[in-house]
């Protein structure tokens, strides 16, 4: 242990300050969105089955719902332009600028050069969970996703339905890339449905049984066409472990929604960001 300065307190004290203050972010029209939400119908539905993912396209302007069927499940989100992988989903800064777990009226932003939002949380039936006792919440940006590398590290394994595997099997079958070649593109992901924090003594993260139960719901609204991957994590509802076999497992449903005709009236797709990447050369 070092030895603590004698103003030690006292520099403790200084007060917190918000790193990036979110009143300028630009709003998203929700009243717009829930219209639009209201009258919209269900055109596909493709189903994550345990231990595995699915993939979903949707077009800017309609709505993806992720929902818990048979029994409580999280699920690991990834989501790319559906025209330009690079454009990816950006946990890191979507966590600067709207905390540690995401709800109603958040979005999830893409990475650089791009870093505009890519998807609007439209509903939430998990909202009222807010943070518990622990500092636990639900559907993180704070989790990486769970994976075959660490799993070897920490236990010498090798287990092959981690969520890391599971969107790399399939973004592979939705692009035609072989494993090798998707492998880059998977990223930290949102953690659907999956109840975190922080330990206050040690600073650990940690899980804890999701309190998702079958029919709850996480809908977002397309900002920009989307191709999105979706893996029901081999941890179940996480509430003992993951990277193995022996969680209870269940399905997850991916609806895509188109809005009906002239129902988003006025509403444009984000353009990318205004830097202009000169770097100061
Ligand atoms: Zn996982």
């Amino acid at each position: 242990m070092t030895q603590a300065p004698a103003d030690a307190e006292a520099r403790r004290a200084a007060a917190p300050v918000i790193c990036y203050p979110n009143e300028t972010l630009p709003v998203p029209d929700m009243a717009l969105y829930a219209q639009a939400l209201e009258g919209a119908e269900v055109i596909e539905t493709v189903l994550a089955a345990p231990r595995d993912a699915c993939s979903f396209r949707v077009e800017a302007g309609q709505f993806f719902r992720i929902t818990s069927v048979e029994g409580p499940q999280v699920g690991d989100l990834n989501l790319w332009n559906a025209d330009d992988l690079s454009e990816r989903f950006y946990s890191g800064k979507t966590r600067a600028l709207h905390g540690t777990h995401l709800t109603t009226g958040e979005r999830m932003w893409s990475a650089f050069p791009h870093l505009r939002p890519m998807a609007t949380i439209v509903e939430d039936t998990l909202g009222w969970y807010g943070i518990d006792q622990y500092g636990g919440s639900v559907h993180d940006v704070i989790g990486t996703r769970c994976d075959p590398y660490t799993g070897n590290l920490l236990s010498g394994s090798q287990y092959h339905h981690c969520c890391h595997s599971n969107l790399i099997r399939a973004l592979a079958d939705a692009t035609g890339m072989s494993l090798a070649e998707a492998e880059p593109h998977v990223h930290d992901v949102l953690n659907v449905f999956m109840c975190t924090g922080f330990t206050r003594d040690t600073g650990q993260y940690f899980m804890k049984a999701s309190p998702v139960r079958p029919g709850d719901q996480l809908t977002f609204f397309a900002e920009i066409d989307l191709l999105g991957a979706l893996s029901a994590c081999p941890g179940g509802d996480c509430s003992s472990e993951h990277s193995s076999d022996s969680a209870a497992c269940h399905p997850l449903q991916v609806e895509i929604l188109a809005p009906r005709e002239g129902a988003l009236e006025g509403w444009q797709a984000p353009a990318r960001n205004g830097y202009d990447r000169s770097h100061g050369r």
